[in-house]
Parts: C-alpha cells; sequence; structure tokens
C-alpha cells in the first residue's frame, strides 16, 4: 500500500508530539476510570466526570442520553463533516485479581474489557481538539455510550438520535485488542465483529416414572436431540467458509434419579458475519427445533431474541482505508496490520456502523502477543502504552476528515 500524504495544517508528527505531551494525563485518567467502575446504566459517576472534563475543554455536553451517556460536541472552524468518535464506559461484574495499584474500589465490579482505556483515550484526544480548532473542519461528535456489554446500549443511543442533529457523516471507534503488539493498530474491510442473537427454549413432555418412559414423554432426551441437530445447521447447512456459530451455555432439567421430567430448558446464542446468514439461521433453529420436537411428541415454546441482539459490524472500505492511511502517515506501515479473520465476538457499535459509514478498529494492548491475557479476565491489564497510537489516530480523523468520504 503507498504512503499517503495529509496535507493539512496540523501534522501527524506533531498530533504524536501533543499526544506525548498530555500522555501522563491520559494514564491517570484511565487508571481513575478503571479504580471507580459502574455496571451498564449505572455509569452515574463516570458520566459526571467526563461531562464535567468536556465542560473544562469548553465542549458542548449533552447528559442523560441512553440514562447514563454523555455527548460532547465541537464545532471547527472550517466548514467539513460530521464526525462522530465513540467510546463505551461501562464496567463488568467480575471481581478484579490484579495487583496494580489502582485495583477497583467497587467489589465485584472491574473494567475487564478496556472500557476504561476507550473513555481515557477519547477524553484525552476531545482535550488535543478543543485546542486545534482552526485545524477542525466541520463537527466533532464525542459520543460516550454506556452498557455496551449485553445490554444494548449501543441501539437505545442510535435510537435517541446520536447520529442526528447535527446528522453524523462517519462514524469511528476502538476496541483494545491483547491478541495484537502494544500500538498496533488492526483493519479490516467488511465484517469486523459478528452478529450476536439469543434465544430461549422451552420443550414440554409430559412427567412420569423414570423406570416407566413409555407412560411420559421425556423432555431431557428431546432437548439431547435438539442440542445435536442445531449444530447441523453449522455442519450441514450454511456455506462452511461463512462463519456460524451457535452455542447452547445452559440447558436445565430435572430433579432426580428416576423421574422423567416435565421440561427442560436451554439457552443459546448465534453468530453471524452476514445478516442473511443470520436470518436464515434464525429460520433454521426454529425448524429444527420444531420438527424434532415433534417427532418426538414435545410441545415447544420459543422465544428468539432476534431483536436485541448485535448486528454485524461492518466496516465501510472507503472510510476503513482513510484511517488505515492515517494510522500509517502517523506511525509508519508497520503500525497497521490487516487481519485476514473477523471475530466471532460481537460489539454494539454495530448499530452506528448500520446507519452511517465507519470503522471499527482493534488497537493492539497485549506486551506479549503469543501469550495475551483475555478480554473479561479477572487479571486483564491492557498496556497503557498503546494509548499513543489510539489518542494520535482518534486526533488525526478529527483533523484528516476534512470532507465527506465517499
Ligand atoms: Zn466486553
Ligand atoms: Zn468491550
Amino acid at each position: 500500500m503507498s504512503i499517503k500524504k495529509f496535507s493539512n495544517s496540523l501534522k501527524s508528527a506533531e498530533i504524536v508530539e501533543q499526544t506525548v505531551g498530555i500522555y501522563e494525563e491520559a494514564v491517570r485518567l484511565r487508571r481513575k476510570i478503571h479504580e471507580n467502575p459502574e455496571l451498564g446504566f449505572e455509569e452515574h459517576k463516570t458520566a459526571e466526570m467526563i461531562a464535567n472534563h468536556l465542560q473544562d475543554l469548553g465542549i458542548e455536553v449533552i447528559t442523560g442520553v441512553a440514562k447514563t451517556g454523555v455527548i460532547g460536541i465541537l464545532r471547527g472552524e472550517k466548514e467539513g463533516p460530521v464526525l462522530a468518535l465513540r467510546a463505551d464506559i461501562d464496567a463488568l461484574p467480575i471481581q478484579e485479581k490484579t495487583d496494580v495499584s489502582y485495583k477497583s474500589k467497587n467489589p465485584g465490579i472491574m473494567h475487564a474489557c478496556g472500557h476504561d482505556m476507550h473513555t481515557a483515550m477519547l477524553l484525552s484526544a476531545a482535550n488535543i481538539l478543543s485546542q486545534n480548532k482552526q485545524h477542525i473542519s466541520g463537527t466533532i461528535k464525542f459520543i460516550f455510550q454506556p452498557a455496551e456489554e449485553m445490554k444494548g446500549g449501543g441501539i437505545m443511543m442510535v435510537d435517541e438520535g446520536v447520529l442526528s442533529n447535527p446528522t453524523v457523516d462517519h462514524a469511528f471507534a476502538f476496541h483494545v485488542w491483547p491478541e495484537l503488539p502494544t500500538g498496533v493498530y488492526g483493519f479490516r474491510n467488511g465484517p469486523m465483529m459478528a452478529s450476536m442473537d439469543t434465544f430461549d427454549i422451552v420443550l414440554k413432555g409430559k412427567q412420569g416414572h423414570g423406570a416407566a418412559p413409555h407412560q411420559g414423554v421425556d423432555a431431557i432426551v428431546g432437548a439431547a436431540h435438539v442440542v445435536t441437530a442445531l449444530q447441523t445447521i453449522v455442519s450441514r447447512e450454511t456455506d462452511p467458509v461463512d462463519s456460524v456459530v451457535i452455542t447452547i451455555g445452559t440447558i436445565e432439567a430435572g430433579d432426580g434419579y428416576n423421574i422423567i421430567p416435565e421440561k427442560a430448558s436451554f439457552k443459546g446464542t448465534v453468530r453471524t458475519l452476514n445478516e442473511n446468514t443470520r436470518k436464515e439461521v434464525a429460520e433454521s433453529i426454529r425448524r429444527i427445533i420444531e420438527g424434532v420436537a415433534s417427532a418426538l411428541k414435545l410441545e415447544v415454546e420459543i422465544n428468539y431474541n432476534f431483536t436485541v441482539g448485535y448486528p454485524v459490524a461492518m466496516n465501510d472500505p472507503t472510510f476503513n482505508e482513510h484511517a488505515c492511511a492515517i494510522a500509517t502517515d502517523l506511525f509508519g506501515e508497520g503500525s497497521v496490520q490487516w487481519l485476514s479473520r473477523p471475530s466471532m465476538a460481537s460489539e454494539d457499535f454495530a448499530f452506528y456502523l448500520e446507519k452511517v459509514p465507519g470503522t471499527f478498529v482493534f488497537l493492539g494492548v497485549g506486551e506479549n502477543p503469543e501469550n495475551p491475557m483475555k478480554l473479561h479476565s479477572d487479571v486483564f491489564l491492557p498496556d497503557e502504552k498503546a494509548m499513543i497510537q489510539g489518542i494520535s489516530l482518534i486526533v488525526g480523523l478529527a483533523i484528516n476528515t476534512t470532507e465527506k468520504i465517499q
């Protein structure tokens, strides 16, 4: 890939210099957020801290979006597009087991997905950008979103109009990524993260004596057949090179050695990489459950929460390549990796990408990518030095997106 040079008035080297200048403050900010984690839709103190910080920078602030979300609006001195930059602010119900001095003070709650870093990076970028309004074309919308972890904060922000007034042209977000070396950006065109849907199933048979199966209808045997048959969607129905995951994460039935239970219930999740496959798999699940249940004389209740799941996070190639060119101009070609495979995990930034062309980028935080710690681990410790690359890219995007990228 050829290296594009940006002719904007704030050069990449100056962006990096200004980022290095506030790095220590970014670390302090991140550690303060890390020490005070809050769960989805309960991020009251975090939101207050963000709002105060933005206000101190002279940025227009809107609070209470999607309950605990905060939006900052910064208008550049030149005409141009509206760029949305999003960080998620929620923590997870995990008891922290690290020994760091800034360990979580809230029992059973931990920033184990790096959202503390996302928030600190966006606030730090807001700091730099607020001092460089003369270099900004258009408007920057800083979005601090609550409840990314399974609670749908993203869709709520979008439904409450975060992408309008002023209308957003492009959206950008990061996720810290332990499988990449510190400070390396992971880019991918098209699907970046999978869709995520969940389902609840109850199979109803007829209760009976364990020694007289012919007098009952065994819900456990039914559940066993259904669980096995569901995997044939992945192995026999969908295109083998179009990845699908179906996982049953919970199964409950029975309460004894010798009683045939009336009910078996289970819960599962589905991940896909395109919306057609997502719809087809939803239908296949229904057909298989109903078919197998009917064959085994069971009744079935299916609660397929298709609408509350997350769509595929689909990166717009044109905007993504624009972001990659900026990253390359900032830190050279060695700082960029093009990822051959998407992640089958999911992200509610997908709701923004459904509405406006944008990109979701991974930011390496693994000092040792050969042996990375995992996201959601109780000892998750991302390398803070990656914030230099993170903040610089956010600032670079804000400065160098001078017109709508088409
Ligand atoms: Zn997470
Ligand atoms: Zn996350």
